[in-house]
């Protein structure tokens, strides 16, 4: 007696080892790693059941010994059909296809069927009036059951061979060898009762080795990291399935570790992910440092997210109240719909990207970002998509808004000017493609096209003729930065046979003071070859005064803010009115940007400080026909005998 349990109480003791090492260290919400708990606790089942059907005779009721008996041909009889089912959630992290299996599980119910009948029947075990324990006239059924298990696991695994890692498909191999012959051993020899310390030590083998946690959870907040969280929303993305998808984002992540040092930074982050696990029935996943996520469970409908967020706000603001302000956690928060908002893993972290960037309140613990900031980030989203394509797809065109002379009273050159229109937002604004451009890199190629476009108008429509005398051209930051960008515009000068001084570039004062002094060297080349380089926006950045002047710049145009409130504003008057007396004293010609009204013109004209004027006053941007046209009419018009016209 003593040697056949002893098994038994070594597989007892190691299960439930592997059992407690699961709930501290070893789980994670798939079908996986539920499926390898499901085996644990059968294993479990079946050596307490074996232990007490060995131990009890005597001691219990006959009918306790029957069900004991049933209990344990019923974990028995499951662990293969567990088995099964964890092989196949290896090809395919949450079992989608659960109702295809349902042929595979007809052994189990056969089996569950015939425990219960044995409760009453003498089926799989005959007991003795003394509990005694004899095999029953049916036990063969069980073995055959399990056969057809195994078959079908080894099924599994060699046509899914490739989609299960190696190490997986050996622990598997090695588990079914090992169980086979300890069911042999066990046949052969009764007293020999190893199926079960044998299927714990395969379970130890296989928790140690396969079950990696570690790979889709974050290790100190035991939350899913971003692979775990990728492979919870792949499944219910790709199948259109609607759901909400929750955020947050700890907006002060970098400040509060220069403040509380990364390991509080940590353990608050931590505490916090166990408020998150324990008390809100969602599922989290921290899928960057400082970006959470989450989703209710089973992807269920999305009231549940509106109102965790509702209880996170909450918790957020009372549990922090006992810091100081510069040490508590600022969280933006807000809710995405898949797959509306997103219908891709990737579109989704990349609209938490833009999330990211959306301004938080500075001294607000928990900023909700209402559906009009999610509308404007899905905007900005479709841009940032547009303008990766935008040059290949037509969806450029180039407008040109004349610039007025002060000194000759005519229109002597223009500003090219970008617009798009794009077929699924129709036109959109330079104030909002140019920045998204600019930050995924596109606006090289928006500037090669303009470059290109201007050139070549420049070329072909003949306004050179009607005394244009300049084209203006932005540049971006981005474009500085290119050793090339001098060479690449000189390139299209000269292939289109126009002099240099016929094209000119403009640099915002922003861009300009915040390029590194390297910059200087390609832009004075530029000068030097003809093509003048105009500052742009001045008055609504940081200039760098000494560097402004030391570089060879042609002409400041003064930014549209500073005529604005002309000639009302007193104030308005000395800072426009010393801006361009010190311009005239540093011996730069000066362009006035958004002239709209009769009284700004009065105020600049008289003047002589203020050289070029631009603004809707004259025209607002037009196409290149009507440029020419204006510039013919011009040019027609000076050129007759009438003595109020301008001289050629
Ligand atoms: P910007 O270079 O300062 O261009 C002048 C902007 O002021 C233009 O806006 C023009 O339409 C507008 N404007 C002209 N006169 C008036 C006026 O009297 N009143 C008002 N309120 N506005 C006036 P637009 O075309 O929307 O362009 C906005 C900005 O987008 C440009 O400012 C420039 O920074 C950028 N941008 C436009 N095209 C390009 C381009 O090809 N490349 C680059 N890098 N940036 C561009
Ligand atoms: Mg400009
Ligand atoms: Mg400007």
């Amino acid at each position: 007696m003593e040697n056949i349990i002893w098994f038994d109480v070594c597989a007892v003791i190691l299960v439930a080892l592997l059992l407690v090492l699961y709930y501290k260290k070893f789980s994670a919400p798939f079908q996986k790693y539920s499926l390898f708990l499901l085996l644990l606790w059968l294993n479990l089942i079946s050596g307490i059941t074996s232990l007490a059907s060995f131990v009890l005779p005597g001691h219990a009721p006959l009918w306790v010994l029957r069900l004991l008996n049933a209990l344990y041909f019923f974990s028995h009889g499951a662990t293969p059909t567990a088995l099964f089912l964890y092989v196949c959630s290896l090809t395919d992290y949450n079992l989608t296809h659960f109702h295809q299996l349902s042929a595979w599980l007809v052994p189990t119910i056969i089996n569950s069927a015939l425990c219960v009948l044995s409760i009453f029947f003498d089926i799989y075990f005959q007991l003795d009036p003394d509990g005694t324990y004899h095999r029953g006239p049916l036990i063969t059924i069980i073995y055959i059951l399990t056969c057809f298990n195994f078959f079908a696991i080894v099924y599994t695994l060699i046509r899914n061979r490739s989609l299960i890692p190696r190490l997986e498909q050996l622990s598997i191999h090695l588990f079914l060898v090992f169980m086979v012959s300890a069911i042999f051993i066990q046949l052969l020899f009764p007293n020999l009762v190893i199926e079960n310390f044998i299927c714990a030590c395969c379970l130890m083998v296989s928790q140690l080795t396969v079950q990696n946690p570690e790979q889709i959870m974050d290790g100190p907040t035991r939350i899913l990291n971003k692979t775990g969280f990728s492979y919870l929303l792949v499944p219910p993305l790709s199948n259109g399935k609607d759901f909400q998808v929750g955020f947050m984002i700890l907006d002060n992540y970098y400040a509060l570790e220069k403040v509380l040092g990364f390991d509080i930074l940590e353990q608050r982050i931590q505490t916090f992910a166990d408020y998150l696990r324990t008390n809100t029935g969602c599922l989290f996943a921290r899928v960057e440092n400082r970006r959470f996520c989450f989703v209710s469970q089973g992807f269920r409908d999305g009231g549940n997210v509106e109102a965790v967020l509702d209880k996170l706000k909450e918790a957020c603001i009372t549990r922090q109240a006992k810091y100081p302000a510069p040490a508590r956690m600022q969280f933006k928060c807000g809710i995405l719909r898949c797959p509306q908002d997103a219908s891709s893993f990737t579109e989704l972290m990349s609209l938490l990207d833009i999330a990211a960037q959306a301004p938080g309140s500075e001294d607000a613990c928990f900023t909700r970002l209402g559906d009009g900031d999610i509308a404007k980030l899905r905007r900005y989203k479709q841009i940032e998509q547009i303008v990766q394509t935008a040059v290949e797809d037509g969806s450029l065109y180039v407008v040109y808004q004349p610039i007025y002379c002060t000194g000759s009273r005519r229109f002597c050159s223009a500003e090219a000017l970008l617009r798009m229109n794009s077929k699924a937002l129709g036109e959109i604004s330079p104030g909002e493609f140019i920045p998204i451009a600019e930050q995924n890199g596109a606006i090289l190629k928006m500037t090669q096209f303009v470059l290109e476009t201007v050139c070549s108008f420049l070329r072909t429509s003949g306004i050179q003729e009607y005394g244009i005398r300049r084209v203006d051209i932005n540049l971006s930051t981005m474009d500085c930065t290119q050793t090339d960008i001098s060479q690449r515009i000189l390139k299209c000068i000269r292939e289109n046979d126009l002099p240099p001084s016929l094209v000119s570039v403009e640099l915002t004062e922003t861009a300009f003071s915040s390029l590194p002094e390297s910059i200087n060297r390609t832009l004075t080349a530029l000068s030097q070859e003809g093509v003048r380089v105009l500052i742009d926006d001045y008055g609504t950045g940081y200039s760098n005064l000494s560097r402004l002047t030391s570089f060879p710049l042609d002409i400041v145009k003064i930014d549209k803010s500073l005529i604005k409130d002309i000639p009302g504003s007193p104030t308005a008057r000395i800072v426009l009115n010393h801006t361009l007396e010190m311009m005239e004293r540093l011996n730069k010609r000066v362009l006035v940007e958004g002239v709209e009204t009769q009284e700004q013109l009065d105020y600049l004209l008289p003047r002589n400080d203020c050289n070029y004027i631009q603004g809707y006053y004259f025209a607002k941007p037009m196409s290149g026909d009507d440029l020419v046209a204006l510039f013919r009419d011009q040019h027609a018009r000076s050129c007759s005998p009438n003595p109020d016209a301008v001289s050629c």
